[in-house]
């Protein structure tokens, strides 16, 4: 294809940010439209697994991420009731298994990497730019002005405005809620963030994992909980409620808990959506990121599979004799995937969280490593 085309993405979380940087990388003008008034991301971690960190190398920051994130070399499930270690992982040998590492992160230190990436390729970038529909290829902003391209990346999320042209349905609560903070390393937990990991119950668990070379930990718990749908920084936490929730956990969850209370701590339900059948509108619209396959973070997948969909679209518009063909080979190369690791991502849920904790991985484990995930090279892959 000539270099000639424009590109326009919707939407700079991490899943577009990569894109933009990937698709600039290639030679195309590339043209990014953020809402919020500064590119940036919450305050929370990510684990950005080896397959992830493979498109990372592509933009060219794989060993910069992994600088400012933390390569665990140990991590382990626990039982809640008396945190005995039910499965140990080594993960000090990621980088000569799959050749790229495993990493945990702040986002806000991943998305400055990303956001310089694209910025270094050229994309132009612009906040508060806000899309309130689109048609064709054209996007109208909140404040009435339209942006064109010759092709429209929808990569605004979980409640993407342009995938309300693929479908009218709107995400669905999970069922599943989560709390997220980031606590201070002090002596008192440092044994806590020399082993990370999950614990592991009935109905709910804790992750914990380190950011910014060690000095915070990112504290996730989850729990199922009906009737509640709300997603973002604006919901405070009752302490009282977390504590009941996790009555009887073990004292690792109980001294989590205590940490977590002591610091600003939201709520978060978790949304998703259902697979779409086709990514695709009249050869010119195409989805990436949550707006594509929006998941549960039960695989520590969703934005590792926005990653691997950034690299894959920018690789299949190098390659094609058109913008349609292009994203023929997107969509082919990308949607089985995505679609399985949206439905083995609720499944995990339901793995880890079940009625009897006892029996966690009696009969092998089935996670994000075990089901082969990590070897996955969106740089190589058949486009
Ligand atoms: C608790 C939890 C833990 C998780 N842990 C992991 C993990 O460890 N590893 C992993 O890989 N994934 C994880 N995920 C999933 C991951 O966070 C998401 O899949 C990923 O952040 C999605 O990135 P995105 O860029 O597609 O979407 P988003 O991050 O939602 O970004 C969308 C961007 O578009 C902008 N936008 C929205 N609407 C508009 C509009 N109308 N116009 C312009 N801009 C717009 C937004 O402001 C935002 O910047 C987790 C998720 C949760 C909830």
């Amino acid at each position: 294809m000539s270099r000639g085309e424009e590109i326009l993405i919707v939407g700079g979380g991490i899943a577009g940010m990569t894109a933009a940087a990937a698709i600039a990388r290639q030679g195309f003008a590339v043209t990014l439209l953020e809402s919020a008034p500064e590119f940036g991301e919450i305050g929370a971690g990510v684990t950005l697994t080896p397959n992830a960190m493979r498109g990372l190398d592509f933009i060219g920051v794989c060993e910069e991420a992994a600088a400012v994130g933390v390569e665990p070399t140990l991590q382990r499930i626990q039982h809640w009731q008396d945190g005995r270690t039910l499965v140990g992982f080594d993960r000090s040998t990621q980088r000569a298994t799959y050749g790229a590492p495993y990493i945990t992160i702040h986002r806000a230190d991943l998305h400055a990497v990303l956001t310089k990436a694209a910025r270094d390729a050229g994309v132009d970038m612009r906040t508060n730019a806000a899309a309130v529909s689109s048609e064709g290829t054209t996007v109208t902003l909140a404040d009435g002005s339209t942006v064109s391209g010759d092709l429209l990346v929808g990569a605004d999320g979980v409640k993407s405005v342009i995938r309300q042209r693929f479908e009218p349905a709107r995400p669905h609560f999970t069922g599943h809620v989560a709390w997220r903070t980031l606590v201070p390393v002090t002596p008192d937990l440092q044994d806590l963030s020399d082993h990370p990991g999950i614990i592991i119950g009935p109905g709910a668990m804790i992750n914990r994992y380190n950011v910014r070379h060690s000095t915070i930990m990112n504290l996730v718990f989850f729990a199922r909980q009906e009737g509640w749908n709300q997603e973002g920084w604006t919901t405070p936490v009752d302490p009282g409620e977390l504590r009941s929730i996790y009555a009887g956990w073990c004292d690792d969850a109980q001294r989590q808990i205590e940490a977590a209370c002591k610091q600003p701590m939201f709520k978060w339900a978790i949304n998703a959506r259902r697979p779409l059948d086709n990514w695709i509108i009249d050869g010119n619209v195409t989805l990436l990121g949550d707006a594509a396959h929006a998941m549960t973070p039960f695989l520590g997948q969703g934005a590792a599979c926005g990653i691997e969909d950034a690299v894959v679209l920018a690789r299949a518009l190098a390659a094609a004799g058109s913008i349609a063909e292009a994203l023929d080979r997107y969509v082919a190369a990308r949607h089985e995937r995505a679609t399985f690791i949206q439905t083995e991502s609720n499944a995990n849920a339901d793995r880890m969280q079940g009625q009897d904790t006892d029996l966690f991985g009696l009969e092998g484990l089935r996670n994000e490593e075990s089901l082969g995930l990590f070897d996955y090279d969106p740089r190589t892959v058949a486009v």
